[in-house]
């Protein structure tokens, strides 16, 4: 069986998925991974496709003290209890700069242009290109492919890709990147077939998980995002606080003392769903809340994405339909209901049976605008860029050979 790795790593844990690949290009998923609690209880567990459990075993910490740890535990597993040796290796990479527009096959060079990026995504990238450099001084030939999470977004108008500061900024790339683009390109492929009246059309799809964002697609292409230079901006998050005047950093830095790496904490880990409701990031557990914050916080994640969804409309000049996914957007009718209520102004108006059982299309027959849920899959995402990339080296390298 020739397979696929994707390798989706963060500060404390390693996901992995493993796809089966045919001679047409044919993905299948074959298991889902992941090894958690690096440097503090690393555990590896992995399902088949279908949910049962293949491993969940406990390892003492120092065995499992960084990702390229992880990822050599993963991948021995991989090879020497399930006899898989992936092909080739596709890498979620956040932060893709102002280079890169689409996946790359990496090499050494192409470390070295990712890890300027570091700065623009300080929780993500690092560790993002940790198993991507252990891999290649391990593994020199096997083909490793990285996937941004802003490269769909590369090319809006550059009325949406800068902020309004001096020029020689925009050069050194700081931007309005926009991020979740192997999310939003998944549903952006999957449009034509699930909802092939509007997939022409101007569609805002809500990507609402830890992470929240929104895009506004125009005939399949991004054009505009509720994110920006990093992924602190737009929505509120689980522990991001989504939009917010620069003018609160300076307070913060001036005002109350607090050192940069402080504020970065601060932004990424204290804000949010968890700073609004001093309790929680799970949407889940602030839904039965009755505490009053808890009650808040949802209110205002609701309230922005409303308003956002104005924005959005608005880069669009108009509206045909409304895409939930991710987390929150494809599992909770709640939250869908309520932010349903905020676009009636935009002719929404939702079909209640429907969207209790996550249907695909949730909106009433007579809504002004059809609503969707669908599910996503940056992984598949992932791992079909890294088959397209292995094949076209492939035949660049037969057509050589035959010349
Ligand atoms: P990420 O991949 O960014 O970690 P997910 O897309 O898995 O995030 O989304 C995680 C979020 O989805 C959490 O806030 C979780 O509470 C929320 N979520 C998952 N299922 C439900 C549900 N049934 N109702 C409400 N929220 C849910």
């Amino acid at each position: 069986m020739d397979t696929i790795l994707v390798v989706n790593a963060g500060s404390s844990s390693v996901k992995f998925q493993i796809f089966a690949v045919d001679a047409n290009a044919r993905l299948d998923r074959v298991l889902k991974g992941q090894v958690d609690g690096i440097g503090s209880r690393p555990r590896l567990r992995a399902t088949r496709a279908s949910g049962e459990t293949l491993a969940d075993r406990a390892y003492p910490v120092e065995a499992i003290m960084d990702v390229p740890a992880a990822l050599a535990v993963a991948s021995s597993w991989l090879r020497e209890e399930l006899r898989i040796t992936p092909l080739a290796v596709g890498h979620r990479v956040v932060h893709g700069g102002p280079d890169y527009a689409k996946p790359v096959a990496v090499d050494h060079g192409v470390v070295t242009r990712l890890e300027r990026f570091e700065p623009l995504a300080p929780l993500h990238q690092r560790h993002n290109l940790a198993p991507i450099k252990s891999l290649l001084a391990n593994y020199p030939a096997l083909p490793q492919v990285a996937c941004f999470d802003t490269a769909f977004h590369r090319r809006h108008d550059a009325v949406a890709d800068s902020y309004a500061i001096p020029y020689r900024l925009y050069e050194e790339g700081v931007r309005r990147y926009g991020f979740h683009g192997l999310s939003y390109e998944y549903i952006a492929r999957a449009l034509p077939t699930l909802a092939p009246d509007v997939a022409g059309g101007r569609v805002i799809v809500a990507h609402l998980g830890s992470g929240a964002s929104m895009c506004a697609l125009r005939a399949g292409r991004s054009i505009e995002s509720t994110m920006g230079f990093t992924a602190l901006d737009g929505l509120a998050m689980g522990t991001r606080p989504g939009q917010l005047d620069p003018g609160v950093v300076l307070y913060l830095i001036m005002a109350k003392g607090m050192s940069p790496d402080e504020v970065q904490t601060f932004l990424y880990r204290d804000c949010g769903l968890k700073g609004l409701s001093g309790a929680s990031n799970d949407m889940r557990e602030l839904l039965v809340s009755h505490d009053p914050h808890a009650a808040f916080s949802v209110e205002y994640f609701v309230y922005r994405i409303g308003l956002f969804a104005g924005f959005l409309a608005a880069a669009l000049e108009g509206l045909d339909a409304f895409v939930f996914t991710a987390g929150i957007g494809e599992n909770s009718d709640a939250i869908r209901t309520r932010i349903g209520d905020r676009l009636k102004w935009l002719g929404v108006s939702l079909d209640e049976t429907e969207n209790a059982r996550n249907a695909l299309k949730i909106s009433r027959p007579d809504s002004g605008i059809p609503v969707y849920v669908i599910p996503t899959d940056e992984e598949r995402m992932i791992a079909e860029h890294t088959v397209s990339l292995l094949w076209t080296a492939r035949s660049h390298a037969n057509s050589e050979r035959a010349s």
